[in-house]
């Protein structure tokens, strides 16, 4: 299935010069939303994987459908803030000004195998700060999974030591 007809290209959103990937018009269409987890699934199954990860916002609506289909749990890295329990926090660097992540410090087990789901790797700055959060509780980041890369902005230089893999590529 070509999943790049029902992703909807917004030209200079949110802002002048960003070409947003607009993965709404996917999730609306039920055959190609299945297709899209069945996907992720089929490239986890071998893995070992003991728990999925998903970074705010939409690495929750692509992660726990996989969690669900795998049978396996599935744990938020969210905004600062919004956890209600005890965080681990990891600040990574933007093009300007810097970002923080937090993950319930609770929530992975150390030796546990983890995979990060998110809906687009671009700059690789969230993937690597999800993971290092993992990291920290002593969890191990066994796969990296990506709806859709954009390998012009060359994330995948940040993210050597991983199995990254991206379901459509720009
Ligand atoms: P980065 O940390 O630079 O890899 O950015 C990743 C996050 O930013 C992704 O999870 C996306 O949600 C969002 N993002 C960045 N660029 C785009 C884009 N062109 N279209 C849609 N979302 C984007």
């Amino acid at each position: 299935m070509d999943l790049r007809k029902v992703i909807r290209e917004v030209e200079n959103f949110p802002k002048e010069g960003i070409n947003f990937k607009d993965i709404t018009t996917l999730m609306q269409d039920g055959e190609a939303f299945k297709f899209t987890i069945d996907e992720f699934i089929k490239d986890l199954k071998d893995k070992n994987v003991d728990v999925i990860v998903g970074p705010e916002a939409r690495g929750f609506l692509m992660g726990t459908p996989v969690a669900y289909g795998m049978g396996i749990g599935f744990v938020p890295v969210r905004k600062p803030g919004k956890l209600p329990h005890e965080v681990e926090s990891y600040n990574y660097g933007l093009e300007y000004g810097t970002d923080t992540l937090e993950i319930h410090k609770d929530a992975i087990k150390p030796g546990q195998r983890v995979a990060i789901v998110d809906d687009l790797l671009a700059t690789g700055g969230t993937m690597e700060a999800a993971a290092k959060l993992i990291e920290k509780l002593g969890g191990e980041v066994v796969s990296m999974q990506f709806l859709i890369e954009l390998e012009f902005l060359n994330g995948r230089d940040k993210l050597t030591q991983y199995n990254v893999n991206s379901l459509i590529k720009y």
